[in-house]
């Protein structure tokens, strides 16, 4: 069978690596010059650096399998443990490890950062009535919080964890994507009446607690960079891989689809491992009402100020910094600690450091020219920790706009990525995968472009 892939990041190579030695022919279509998409390792002096993703959740074993299936286990290293620490009215604090994804059930981890209404509000939450909830449905995760605890608690902590992940604030994003443990126990407690936030969240850390311990480190990452990874995919695929080989269109043809901008092979199958937005582009001709279904889904922009410095003297002992939102002396929303957060990195010596700027519906990453992007970066980690880096001797700078780089998860997300599926169902032959479909994180688009490797194939 010929099968095309259009996309050659993360989920455009995995599906390709599926799809390796069953006697299909494989051809895989990349618009830009480079494979690998969001994950990008550059080429510092000092080694390999990353300027998209540059972790994963090593808890989701099927990850850790996939790569050690690709011979990669030698290469997955261990971050240091160091905790992180949030930037709220101008100090930093420690970031709490308890609750969910900075939803406390109590205001005891989280006093420090909050005002004293609302650590009060959090400590009485379980004596208002209840809400009512869904099973099944959703809401967006600020308004839930804030509603239910106080919006500082949203600004200073809930939105900055979850920033860190989606590059948007809580209130653009839905509980059932981003905080589905959480969703879930609502479902369950739902059965029997009102819910209270406190209490489901509380139901998860005791779960948590029983949980055998010695599992491993939460995060992973590669010693040489992502690249080890997309290279491994791209390698061992046996694909055929057209780089520069921008897709503008998916036409029927006899026998199957023809690509606008591709060769003139007529392909039985498609697989779009594109961003949302192109995904509707392409699917216009073949499946007009999927592509009406996808146009909701937004993309957030960010961009990533990669640093090098020659000593590490003053950077504090920890993995990084998130900052709050609503903060108005500073424009990075995060700082990475690199050489702190991974061993590997430290062994190299000096100090590296990721600043992020951008949350979605913010410009500053297609407005801010590079140079003003390094001044921030220089200027906010000074304000924020203290650490001069035009004195700590700047060795390498690398800025990486991500335009585009997530699609928002918000609470209309999933019944958007079902509406479009319902679709695709009617269309045989055209399948679509990436981080729109099932989830941001590296394991969730590896797991979802393997199934969709295999539908319809065998
Ligand atoms: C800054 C940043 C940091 C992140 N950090 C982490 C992290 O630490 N851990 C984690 O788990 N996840 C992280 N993520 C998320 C993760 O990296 C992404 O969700 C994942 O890599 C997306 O893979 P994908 O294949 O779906 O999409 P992409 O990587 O976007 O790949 C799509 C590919 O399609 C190509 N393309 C687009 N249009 C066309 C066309 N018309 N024709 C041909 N090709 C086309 C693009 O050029 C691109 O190469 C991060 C993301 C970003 C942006």
């Amino acid at each position: 069978m010929h099968i095309a892939i259009i996309g050659a990041g993360l989920a455009g190579l995995t599906a390709a690596y599926e799809l390796r030695g069953a006697g299909h022919t494989v051809d895989v279509y990349e618009a830009t010059e480079r494979i690998g998409g969001k994950l990008h390792t550059v080429a510092f002096e000092a080694g390999p650096t990353d300027m998209g993703a540059e972790a994963f959740l090593a808890r989701r074993r099927d990850a850790v399998e996939f790569f050690t299936e690709l011979g990669l286990s030698g290469s997955l290293v261990e971050p240091s443990g160091l905790g992180s620490l949030v930037y709220v009215d101008g100090t930093t604090r420690a970031l709490p490890r308890g609750g969910v994804m900075g939803i406390p059930s109590s205001s005891e981890g989280v006093a420090h950062l909050v005002s004293s209404e609302t650590a009060a509000r959090i400590d009485a939450e379980s004596q208002r009535p209840g809400f009512t909830w869904q099973p099944g449905g959703d809401t967006n995760v600020g308004a839930l919080v804030r509603e239910r605890y106080g919006g500082d608690l949203v600004d200073n902590v809930v939105s900055a964890l979850l920033g860190g992940v989606y590059s948007c604030t809580a209130d653009d994003l839905g509980l059932r994507a981003t905080v589905p443990q959480l969703a879930a126990e609502l479902d369950r407690l739902a059965a029997a009446g009102p819910v209270h936030l406190s209490t489901a969240v509380r139901n998860l850390e005791h779960a948590r607690a029983e949980l055998p311990t010695g599992q491993g480190p939460v995060f992973a990452a590669f010693r040489e960079g992502y690249q080890e990874a997309y290279e491994a995919l791209a390698e061992k695929s046996g694909a055929n891989i057209y780089v520069d080989a921008f897709i503008s269109g998916v036409e029927r043809a006899s026998g199957g689809f023809r690509l606008a901008g591709g060769n003139d092979t007529v392909y039985e199958r498609v697989i779009l491992a594109v961003p949302a937005p192109t995904a509707a582009l392409l699917l216009k001709k073949v499946a007009p009402a999927a592509a009406e279904a996808l146009k909701p889904v937004k993309l957030a922009d960010s961009v990533v100020v990669g640093m090098r410095f020659a000593t590490d003297e003053g950077l504090p002992d920890n993995s990084g910094v998130l900052v709050a939102t609503g903060a108005d002396d500073v424009r990075a929303k995060a700082f990475t600690f690199s050489s702190r957060k991974w061993p590997h990195l430290a062994e190299r010596g000096g100090a590296l450091v990721r600043a992020s700027f951008g949350r979605f519906g913010d410009t500053l990453a297609v407005r801010a020219s590079e140079d003003d992007l390094v001044d921030w970066a220089l200027d906010d980690l000074e304000e924020i920790t203290g650490f001069d880096g035009r004195a700590a001797g700047p060795e390498e700078i690398y800025v990486q706009r991500w335009l585009g780089g997530l699609p928002r998860y918000d609470e209309h997300h999933l019944a958007t990525v079902a509406a479009v599926e319902k679709e695709l169902d009617k269309v045989p032959g055209i399948a679509v995968t990436g981080a729109w479909v099932g989830g941001v994180g590296v394991p969730a688009v590896i797991a979802h472009a393997r199934r969709a490797a295999y539908g319809g194939v065998g």
